[in-house]
């Protein structure tokens, strides 16, 4: 083969900028041959209205669209291109099984508004796919129409509030521990109540001393996340939700760690009342840019009435829908999704579950916690984990071991680009200084953990040599340089910070020092 040809094709490829394609067309060129206008000068056949100008489309072969948009995809980085240890995203493989699934005729080509009868099919996969969840969570009821796990807080809460109106007994208050993701108390203010922080004690974990003082019986619900986003399982639990349902409170449990405990917890045993499930975290359906995600939400008995409409039932012979209160007695506090839900994610997520077995997602669970508690383990002494002690599915590092080097996270984590790894989750949780929170999740090999473990060693050395030009040049292989993060950090949304002021500034891992 010539070498000039492969130096051709692959030129482009290598080039960091890639033109605009209207930079790359020419509007005398067209992919396609169009028939000539046939219609008469002067034809007034769409009321007259007629283009007048050119439009300036670009005009480019196939090929060279087709080039152009794989190379702006190439640019991106994903989850098939890498490992990707975005901490409390849970960056799962997407098994090309559940696309196959998922694009079958009479899957892929279902219509939402075909009559019930057609769709039996579709329905007795959402309520198997239901069954599966109220098993592995232990919670007998589920809405399956939330979009995402903070739709899913919001439908959670909204389905609270509900119950408590039911009962006359409006509250006022809900409570979020400081290292809760920001969804959290933003769920609780949109849904009008006042937001209160309970402290981290020095392990990582909810202070139980506090979150008591806290509780009141003007409380509706605590949120805890668990495994909390320390990545640390919040070991008094029982204490916690017992302590809730003193004051007649709900306990909401954000489940966006649940892929390190399925098959081993049940949440309802632990008290919880109401969870979210992100599918896309947990059962390995797409992230997607924003959606389409799914967060159905298990409930309690008790909370069950009040969830909103539709939801699939079953008399045995058949499956239906129930879209009214009228149709079943009970008391939804209205819908939250147009049609059903994301189907296309409910058969991903099922796909998922019946390949992999019962004891195939008890692996996967055990295997996203050994995974990290590798990481950990082995960066242990060239950078600081946050807290001693085993980890759950995500590993928590702060900057200690960046101190008086001139090197921040942030300049760390851009560092990591030009090694060819997705940085890890920086900055967050807030409870930790300079936080690196790093999720390998199950089906990365150890080759590839070891790598990773390679590469951040060599950089936290470099950090420590006082190299510091060389990382706030960072990245330097990437289609695009560093950006003015500063003006990010002063954005409103971005700044959430628990209400204790005081402490916030002091880490809770670092109190001794
Ligand atoms: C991801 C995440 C959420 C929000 O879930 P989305 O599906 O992204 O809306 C909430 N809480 C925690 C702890 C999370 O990690």
């Amino acid at each position: 083969m010539p070498e000039t040809g492969a130096t051709i094709s692959g030129h482009r490829g290598l080039q960091l900028e890639e033109p605009l394609i209207f930079e790359q067309g020419s509007p005398s060129k067209t992919a396609v041959d169009l028939p000539e206008n046939a219609l008469p000068a002067g034809s007034e056949r769409l009321g007259g209205v007629r283009r007048r100008d050119t439009i300036g489309l670009p005009g480019l072969s196939e090929p060279e669209v087709v080039r152009h948009y794989l190379r702006l995809s190439q640019k991106n980085y994903s989850i098939d291109s890498g490992l990707f240890t975005l901490g409390s995203c849970t960056m799962k493989h997407n098994p090309r099984l559940n696309e196959k699934v998922a694009r079958l005729p009479g899957i892929g080509d279902l219509h939402p508004l075909q009559p019930v009868s057609s769709v039996q099919g579709a329905l007795e996969l959402i309520h198997t796919l239901a069954h599966w969840l109220t098993t592995l969570t232990g919670l007998p009821a589920v809405a399956m129409s939330p979009a995402a796990g903070a739709h899913g807080e919001l439908v959670g809460l909204m389905t609270i509030r509900a119950a408590l109106e039911d009962r006359g007994d409006p509250r006022k208050r809900v409570l979020v521990p400081e290292s809760a993701h920001g969804t959290n108390p933003a769920t609780a203010a949109a849904c009008g109540y006042t937001v209160e922080t309970i402290d981290a004690d020095a392990r990582g974990r909810v202070d139980l001393g506090h979150l008591r003082e806290q509780l009141a019986s003007d409380v509706a619900a605590i949120m805890v996340t668990n495994p909390n986003t320390c990545g640390l399982f919040e070991s008094e639990i029982l204490d916690i939700a017992a302590a809730a349902h003193d004051v007649g409170a709900f306990f909401y449990c954000d489940g966006a760690n649940f892929n390190a405990i399925v098959g081993r917890v049940r949440p309802g045993d632990l008290g919880v009342d109401c969870m979210h499930i992100n599918l896309h975290k947990t059962f390995s359906t797409p992230h997607g840019g924003g959606g389409p995600g799914s967060g159905p939400v298990v409930l309690s008995q008790e909370l069950a009435p009040f969830a909103p409409v539709p939801y699939v039932v079953t008399d045995g012979n058949g499956y239906a829908l129930v879209e009214h209160s009228r149709d079943s007695g009970q008391k939804p506090f209205g819908r939250v999704k147009g049609f059903h839900g994301q189907f296309g994610m409910f058969v991903r997520a099922l796909a998922y579950m019946m390949s992999m077995g019962a004891d195939g997602l008890r692996q996967a669970s055990a295997d996203a916690v050994l995974n990290a508690n590798y990481i950990m383990a082995e960066l242990d002494g060239a950078m600081t984990p946050a807290f001693s002690g085993p980890c759950m599915h995500e590993a928590l590092f702060d900057d200690r071991f960046l101190k008086d080097s001139g090197v921040t996270t942030l300049d760390f984590a851009k560092a990591m680009i030009d090694e060819g790894f997705h940085p890890m989750t920086v900055y967050f949780p807030l409870v930790v200084h300079g936080a690196m929170l790093v999720e390998p999740t199950e089906t990365e090999s150890k080759e590839t953990l070891d790598q990773f473990i390679e590469s951040l060693r060599g950089l936290a050395q470099r950090a420590k040599s006082g190299d510091s030009d060389y990382f706030r040049g960072a990245p330097r292989l990437a289609p695009r340089r560093r950006l003015d993060e500063t003006k990010a950090a002063r954005s409103p949304v971005l700044r959430w910070r628990p209400t204790r002021d005081t402490k916030a500034e002091k880490p809770i891992n670092q109190a001794a020092e």
